[in-house]
């Protein structure tokens, strides 16, 4: 999940804010000083007009004594700049010059009058502009007042401007704190990291659900080959805990079964191979030995991991006890044994049954053709066996089947003879690569071996004791051999036996 704390969504408000309160500032700040700049210049020019004035009235009153026309003309050249200054002070308007005005032209007035040369009233006329000076200088010094009251009131107006600058902009600067520190910064910042906790809190929540409950045991080892993640089900499988396995990542490898570690070590060397795909899972089973000294048989399932920039990020594992399914596959595996015997082991004498036999002498044909060797068969079937189910009950009757077939059983024992019981109390026997005189030899050992068992049998026509007849057929290699020619003629051999008295053996002409 990614925080959105953008510029925009953040900063933007606060620097607009902040170039609205410098913006002010700046107005504010210009037009006090340009105030404040007004009242300097109008101080600076009350001043220098003082001066002036005084010097005007020293060189007048050097004039109208000493009847100096020099002074005369400096008075006037000065009278001439004031009358100018204060023209420009009205123009300008900087405060009110109508009085000083006035007054300033009066005593221009008589001064001109005084520093006549042609006058015959000098020393009146001298009184008068001293009176005149006198009025002036009263005259400048109510101006004087008044421009200073003026200056102080500018002074407080100043003040005023300073503190109401004061107020706003510290007004200002409490807005933007409370501004940003109650919708600004809780909506971009607190709420967004808020969510972005309670986001990563429950993708962290998810993860430990997913990895804690997982029922295989599952673990996951770091590129240092130390064990970032197992789960808690280690425990269940091995007997070990998690904190045991994540302080010793060896312990797997200690504790496979002996036997199996050659398959663990093929594994780990497969396993850690270089750039591995992540989709290149490895499987392999082997034995572990829990802490209990159990076996578990685990079926163990291995990944290589990259992270979202492609970075290798280790081996992800799960581990499956499959102790139980090994079990079931041991026990099914013996079922189908059992029934592979069924299917083709005859229950009462434990011979193959006639299904097999069919099953085998059908290959052992095509073989014969191919090969060219000898493929010989005998039929035999115990002779008058009804009279001995009569006589002695079917009981004894199984019971001599199952003797029967013992002796049979004893005198083919090469392991490519086939002995099967055909059916009822008929047996057949399958006797690949055996030449007819070995056959008939056999045969008449059989015969032989089944007399020899001396079971009685009082009804039998044939003997006083349970005998078998035999018939034999033998076939060279031949194209148009066929399984059923080959069982017809052991079974006429047999017939011949049956006819010419039976407990005997004939083999058919090849
Ligand atoms: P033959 O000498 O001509 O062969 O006479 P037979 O009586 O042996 O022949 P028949 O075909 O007339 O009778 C076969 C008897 O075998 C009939 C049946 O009761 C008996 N039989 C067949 N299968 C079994 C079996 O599995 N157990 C027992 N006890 N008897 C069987
Ligand atoms: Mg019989
Ligand atoms: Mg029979």
């Amino acid at each position: 999940m990614k925080l959105k704390c953008s510029f925009c969504t953040l900063w933007m408000p606060t620097l607009i804010t902040s170039i609205i309160t410098v913006l002010t500032f700046l107005v504010m700040y210009t037009f006090l000083h340009h105030s404040l700049s007004e009242m300097l210049q109008a101080h600076k020019h009350t001043q220098e007009l003082t001066k002036k004035i005084e010097r005007m009235v020293s060189s007048t009153l050097n004039a109208t004594f000493l009847g100096s026309e020099e002074g005369f003309l400096e008075a006037v050249n000065i009278s001439n700049q004031i009358h100018d200054d204060i023209l420009l002070i009205e123009k300008n308007d900087m405060y009110n010059t109508a009085s000083l005005f006035d007054s300033y032209e009066q005593l221009y007035k008589k001064l001109i009058s005084a520093v006549s040369y042609n006058t015959e009233n000098r020393l009146e006329d001298t009184k008068a502009a001293l009176e005149a000076v006198k009025v002036y200088t009263d005259t400048l010094e109510g101006r004087m007042n008044e421009l200073n009251e003026y200056f102080n009131k500018r002074e407080k107006e100043a003040e005023y401007t300073l503190l109401a600058m004061m107020l706003f902009f510290g007004s200002l600067l409490l807005f933007i704190a409370l501004f940003n520190g109650f919708y600004l910064i809780p909506r971009q910042v607190i709420r967004p990291l808020e969510e972005f906790a309670a986001a990563l809190q429950e993708n962290e929540e998810k993860y430990r659900i997913v990895a804690n409950w997982t029922h295989d045991w599952e673990y996951w080892v770091g590129m240092d080959k130390n064990i970032i993640f197992v789960s808690p089900s280690v425990q269940r499988v091995t007997g070990y805990t998690q904190k045991e396995f994540m302080q010793n990542p060896s312990l797997l490898a200690n504790i496979i079964y002996p036997e199996d570690i050659p398959i663990w070590q093929q594994h780990v060397y497969e396993a850690h191979l270089p750039n591995r795909p992540e989709e290149d899972a490895q499987e392999v089973e082997f034995r572990i030995v829990r802490k209990d000294g159990d076996i578990v048989y685990i079926d163990h399932i291995c990944r290589p991991v990259y992270n979202y920039d492609g970075t290798y990020m280790g081996v992800r594992v799960a581990n499956r006890d499959v102790t139980h399914k090994m079990a079931i596959l041991a026990e099914l595996k013996e079922k189908n044994h059992l029934l592979d015997t069924l299917a083709t082991v005859d229950g009462l004498s434990g011979l193959y049954n006639r299904r097999y036999f069919n099953e085998v002498f059908a290959r052992e044909i095509e073989r014969t053709k191919r090969t060219g060797n000898i493929l010989s068969i005998i039929m035999c079937d115990i002779d008058h066996f009804k009279l001995y189910n009569d006589t002695y009950g079917h009981q004894k009757g199984d019971a001599v089947i199952k003797q029967v077939s013992d002796a049979l059983k004893s005198t083919f024992s090469r392991a490519i003879d086939i002995v099967a019981r055909y059916g009822g109390e008929e047996f057949v026997i399958l006797l690949p690569s055996t030449p007819p005189e070995e056959v008939k030899k056999l045969a008449e050992q059989a015969r032989e071996n089944v007399a020899k068992l001396w079971i009685e049998h009082s009804t039998s026509k044939a003997a006083p004791f349970v005998t078998m007849s035999f018939g034999a057929a033998c076939c060279t290699p031949d194209i148009s051999l066929s399984g059923d020619k080959l069982l017809k003629q052991a079974d006429d051999a047999l017939y011949e036996s049956k006819e010419k008295g039976r407990n005997r053996v004939t083999v058919a002409e090849c």
